[in-house]
């Protein structure tokens, strides 16, 4: 089915159709899915993951211009450890960690909680950590029009855990940066050192 074909359908049509999907997925991994303990399992597994996924049918820069403010100072803004779930594209597990949201204004801020709104929106989809971190930095660059965005991502990877390579302790971090942080290595050094010091 393509998304054009969907794109009639509702939230629940969704649901309803995962639902049926995860039931066969179950019983192919060996389970009886009529079973007590399962049998509302599909549906329930259904709305989770249109949960962890809502993402999609949400739209980051709206988010942000919900609340955008004149402001006469230029000094750093720094919202650090905003907490994040995603799931990696690669294998549908999760991955989750913290990212922190640093720009620079010029004449305008955006409220603090529409940052961690759209690390939420941006997180929840399938994902690499790598476009995660990017995505973010690109939303709050354009909602703004700050002279520089830095973000940075800390996460844990399921799929790196729990199966293959199971490196229980490895934290992957990513960087990205625009603007001023991009052209200034001093300015870069200096945010990186406030964002990554705990
Ligand atoms: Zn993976």
């Amino acid at each position: 089915m393509t998304q054009n074909e969907l794109s009639n359908f509702t939230e629940e049509q969704r649901t309803e159709k995962i639902a049926a999907h995860l039931a066969e997925i179950i019983t192919l991994l060996g389970e009886d899915v009529s079973r007590p303990g399962l049998l509302k399992t599909p549906v329930r597994a259904a709305k989770a993951l249109m949960y962890a996924t809502q993402g999609y049918r949400q739209d980051a820069q709206e988010t942000l211009r919900s609340a955008m403010f004149d402001h006469d100072g230029s000094g750093l803004v720094m919202v650090r450890d905003i907490e994040f779930y995603s799931m990696c594209e690669h294998h549908i597990l999760p991955f989750f960690g913290t990212i922190s949201v640093s720009y620079l204004p010029q004449g305008r801020i955006v409220g603090l909680s529409k940052l961690a709104r759209v690390v939420d929106i941006c997180a929840r989809k399938l994902q690499v950590q790598e476009r995660l971190t990017a995505e973010v930095a690109r939303a709050v660059a354009e909602a703004t029009e700050a002279r520089g965005v830095l973000v940075v991502a800390r996460a844990n990877h399921l799929c790196m855990k729990m199966r293959g390579v199971e490196k229980q302790d490895s934290t992957t971090t990513t960087i990205e940066y625009n603007g001023v942080f991009d052209s200034d290595t001093a300015l870069r050094n200096e945010a990186l050192q406030a964002l990554l010091t705990h």
